[in-house]
């Protein structure tokens, strides 16, 4: 079978994707990492009016330079009464500009006497934050399909919002294969066996998302328990996710499981780590076959089964940013397929550097684990010491 280039295959999966979920009004407070379902226009002026930026006195700016008489106080919160003319006013940082006064000048910069203030000339306008200077009424303050992040969180309630629109989270099962894998905290390995970390790092990854994991647990490599643990995971979930036996072995599985019960494309994708990737569905919930070696499960998650539950998720797939970053190793020989390689990041501006953080075997997770982003180098190319390469990084993933 041929290798498909991974921009084809996400292309022709992301198609697949037609549903859009159901959404749900919830409170600020829960909001943080679901995605908005509708977009959010402002329906208020913030500031609601003009305010102090500093602590000083706020004055009419033709009264100054001169000594003033200290006519009223100011605290944030309390409001104003109309400034006296040929006076100043106390003002505190946040309060609200009395009506006739058209500049704040610094309390640093005033000398205050006993119920007057010498103060220096001022510029109308100045250290004045202007009603409506951030938000307008009919701003949109976040577009749907956004992803809400604390950042928005706060923008949304200093507009005076208690509550979003956002769609309800995908459920998204989670299920591994092999005999050889134990469960962390049920014991000792016993001869043959190692951990399994592709279900805890494939659920992290989905609750990162901001979705719900249905964990299905693992199973041996026995086809009759593979195919209804796959058919139980299909009436609950939108979507299915395995890792393991979906390669050429005899004990692989979950491919002729995927295909009994369902439907599948295979891929052969032209990435490294991860070449084989099922993409097919049981019961009609779509199902993604990810290969078993940790490192791959976790890239071929990242890179094709995120954009894809994302979209599912109603969310806008965020652009998979690479950025220029000049090499601190080299490769001589070409490749023939798109590698992804553990790099670290180390030095700022001019000095910046990627480095192998390891070995970049699909098994060792060390080198993931300490790996700032993913160095991407394309087909058929090579590097040396100080060429640039294009990291995504892994906060972005
Ligand atoms: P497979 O795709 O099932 O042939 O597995 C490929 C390699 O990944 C084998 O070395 C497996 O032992 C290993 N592997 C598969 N699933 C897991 C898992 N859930 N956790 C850790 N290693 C795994
Ligand atoms: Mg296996």
């Amino acid at each position: 079978m041929a290798l498909t280039p991974l921009s084809e295959a996400l292309e022709r999966i992301l198609a697949t994707v037609e549903i859009k979920p159901d959404w749900e009004m919830v409170v600020l407070e829960a909001a943080p990492s679901r995605y908005c379902a509708e977009t959010i226009d402002a329906t208020l002026s913030v500031p609601p009016a003009d305010n102090s930026a500093m602590d000083g006195y706020a004055v009419a700016s033709r009264d100054v330079p001169g000594a003033l008489t200290i006519s009223q106080r100011v605290p944030a919160g309390h409001a104003p009464v109309p400034l006296e003319a040929g006076t100043a006013a106390r003002i505190f940082t946040g309060a609200e500009i009395p009506a006739g006064a058209d500049a704040i000048i610094l309390q640093e910069d005033a000398e205050a006497g006993a119920g007057q203030v010498t103060l220096p000339a001022a510029q109308p306008g100045q250290h004045i934050r202007r009603r409506g200077s951030d938000i307008q009424p009919g701003d949109e303050l976040v577009a749907a399909g956004h992803r809400l992040t604390p950042q928005d969180i706060g923008l949304l309630a200093s507009a005076g919002l208690y509550a979003v629109p956002v769609f309800r989270p995908l459920n998204v099962a989670v299920l591994t294969t092999g005999d050889e894998l134990r469960e962390p905290g049920s014991g000792d390995l016993d001869p043959g066996q190692i951990f399994n970390s592709n279900r805890f790092s494939l659920a992290a990854q989905i609750r990162v998302l901001g979705m719900n994991v249905i964990d299905c647990g693992n199973l041996p490599d026995d086809p009759d328990q593979i195919g209804e643990a796959l058919e139980r995971a299909a009436a609950e979930a939108d979507c299915i996710v395995t890792a393991g036996g979906v390669s050429v072995g005899e004990e692989d599985h979950v491919k002729s499981q995927i295909e009994q019960r369902g439907a599948l494309d295979l891929w052969k994708l032209a990435i490294k780590p991860g070449k084989p990737l099922a993409f097919g569905q049981v019961a009609g919930t779509p199902i993604f076959g990810l290969p078993g070696n940790p490192v791959s499960a976790f890239i071929t998650f990242a890179l094709v089964a995120t954009p894809w539950l994302v979209k599912r998720q109603g969310g806008q797939p965020s652009p998979m940013q690479r950025f220029p970053v000049r090499a601190a190793f080299s490769i001589t020989r070409p490749g023939t397929r798109e590698e992804f390689l553990r790099v670290r990041l180390t030095g700022s501006g001019e000095a910046l550097r990627a480095s192998l953080t390891g070995s970049q075997s699909s098994g060792v997770m060390t080198s993931l684990s300490e790996a700032d982003g993913l160095a991407v180098i394309a087909p058929g190319t090579t590097v040396a010491e100080g060429d640039w390469v294009e990291v995504m990084p892994l906060w972005a993933l």
